[in-house]
């Protein structure tokens, strides 16, 4: 399995393997880059099928959180860790606590959170030995889960996507798929609906599905229906790669903003949806609002307000970015990529 020649290592300071042949522990951390400060990102817990597709995933994560972190201008850097495993049968608290031994061996350069297949309970167990975990609750907050915040992003960036793609200022009307009712999935949906958009809904989950279309009164579509659904916006919120060539050229949206880390299947995904005339919302831009909360949670001038203003600036990240991109003629995920490595790897 090549490390320094991976075709997503792209300069990573650091990858960790770690083991525990107590607790079955196999697991591993990358942290791309430190400059702007500790590198944050999630924990997630998956049953991959080889180390060589789990080391893939914690890379691509990795360097995400760097581009993340630096686009909405906090000092943190970027890292991920998985571990191989089922969470749902393997994730027993001799793992979770080899897995925070494992961080604190890391003194502060890695620090974890929630991601999918773990929780804040498990973030609680892995916090009992190593203080690096963010998404706990603190500062008063009932919960530590970012998924709210997160969703309020999207939404800021939606706004955003549509006032360039659309030239509406407003939502009333305009018709939104969402692919996911999940965490993000669902509160976002309440936004949208909130603010008099139609919605479009699918999840492979069909009983959270047929409860949100009821609570919102959208139309529920199957999963595979959603590409060809007849809206303004289709916002990925499931799973990464959403956006293969097929989806793109069936997609009747023309604005794609959502949750989803990793939405373009290939990088080239951009060229193809600006050749559609469709204008795309760099994922990483805008769903940074739950790490946004997770990195005034370790300020000791935690303030909700001063948080929701700063996941509120995503939309003028977004405006700055699309703006270039039309002055650019350039695809708006190249110019964030750049704008973004301008903030990490500043010249000289
Ligand atoms: P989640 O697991 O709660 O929700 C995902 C939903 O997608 C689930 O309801 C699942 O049933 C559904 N789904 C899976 N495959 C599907 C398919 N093929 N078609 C339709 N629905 C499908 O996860 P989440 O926390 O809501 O996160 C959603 C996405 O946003 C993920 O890609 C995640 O990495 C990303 N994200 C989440 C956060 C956060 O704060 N939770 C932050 C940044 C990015």
């Amino acid at each position: 399995m090549p490390v320094f020649d991976h075709p997503e290592f792209d300069h990573h300071q650091q990858i960790v393997f770690g083991s525990d042949e107590a607790s079955g522990l196999r697991a591993i951390i990358a942290i791309h880059d430190t400059t702007r400060g500790p590198a944050l990102g999630g924990l997630r817990i998956f049953p991959y099928d080889s180390d060589a597709e789990a080391l893939t995933d914690v890379l691509r994560l990795s360097r995400g959180m760097t581009y993340k972190s630096a686009l909405a201008d906090l000092p943190l850097g970027g890292g991920k860790a998985v571990i191989i495993a089922d969470p749902r049968r393997d994730k027993t608290p001799g793992l979770l606590r080899a897995m925070g031994r494992l961080v604190d061996d890391l003194g502060g350069a890695y620090i974890t959170a929630e991601d999918s297949g773990s929780s804040e309970a498990d973030m609680r167990r892995i916090a009992e030995v190593t203080e690096n975990v963010g998404g706990l609750p603190r500062h008063g907050a009932a919960s530590g889960d970012p998924s709210p915040f997160t969703a309020w992003g999207v939404y800021c960036a939606l706004k955003s996507a549509v006032r360039h793609g659309l030239g509406r200022d407003d939502l009333a009307g305009v018709r939104v798929a969402v692919q996911g009712v999940g965490n993000v999935g669902a509160h976002l949906a309440r936004h949208i609906h909130a603010a008099g958009a139609r919605l479009v809904l699918t999840d492979v989950d069909a009983a959270a599905l047929a409860h949100l279309a009821e609570e919102l009164g959208a139309e529920a579509v199957a999963p595979a229906a959603i590409a060809d659904a007849e809206v303004d916006v289709f916002a990925p919120c499931a799973l990464g790669a959403a956006l293969s060539e097929a989806v793109v050229d069936r997609l009747k949206a023309r604005v794609v903003c959502g949750a989803a880390n990793n939405q373009l299947a290939a990088p080239a995904i951009a060229e193809r949806l600006m050749a559609r005339g469709i204008l795309y919302t760099p994922d990483y831009v805008a769903n940074a609002g739950g790490v946004i909360e997770i990195a005034w949670q370790r300020r000791e001038d935690y303030r909700r307000e001063a948080v929701m203003a700063h996941i509120e600036g995503i939309g003028a990240t977004l405006d700055e970015i699309f703006a270039r991109a039309d002055r650019e003629g350039r695809s708006p995920a190249s110019v964030a990529d750049a704008l973004a490595r301008e903030r990490f790897r500043p010249a000289g």
